[in-house]
């Protein structure tokens, strides 16, 4: 199973869902469009995206939010954001990129494996509800193609 072992807690600590989906991602359970995997993170298009282009980042750690990730992952997180935003930004000619991160249902958060939205912005383009129209999923592979080819 490619989720990490979270060795510093018991099981009866930590609130996180095996069957959410992003769980069943990383167990190849579940589809996705990939575009990027190194050993602690996996980066894949949404499926619902609010732009094109919208991607998201996830550790290889079973956590629900910030408060329960392990520093090393946080950090995996952050490098692999680094590592796609400008392959995302290149891929889709975009003058800006949102990059969000949501943690807890009042902060909007509906997917409970922590993860980092990648959102192209550009002026005249308003975002999309969250959540809420499932794309193409040519379209969606297309996408994944072009980030693949801007990362080289
Ligand atoms: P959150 O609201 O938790 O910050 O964001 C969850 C994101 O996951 C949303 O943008 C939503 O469109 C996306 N999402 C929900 N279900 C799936 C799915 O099955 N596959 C993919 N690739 N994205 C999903």
């Amino acid at each position: 199973m490619p989720v990490q072992e979270n060795s510093k807690r018991t099981i009866s600590d930590v609130a996180y869902d095996e069957n959410n989906i992003f769980a069943k991602i990383l167990r190849k359970e579940a589809p996705c469009f990939a575009v990027y995997e190194d050993e602690m993170t996996l980066a894949f298009m949404d499926v619902m995206p609010q732009t094109q282009g919208h991607t998201l980042v996830i550790p290889k750690f079973p956590a629900e939010n910030i408060f329960d990730l392990d520093p090393e992952y946080a950090a995996a997180m952050a490098k692999t954001v680094k590592k796609i935003a400008p392959a995302v930004k290149a891929a889709f000619d975009a003058p800006g990129i949102l990059i969000a991160q949501l943690n807890g249902a009042a902060a909007g958060q509906t997917v409970f494996h922590i993860h980092t939205h990648i959102i192209p912005r550009s002026e005249g383009i308003d975002l999309k509800l969250h959540a809420r129209e499932m794309a193409d999923f040519d379209e969606l592979k297309q996408h994944a193609e072009r980030i693949k080819r801007a990362l080289g």
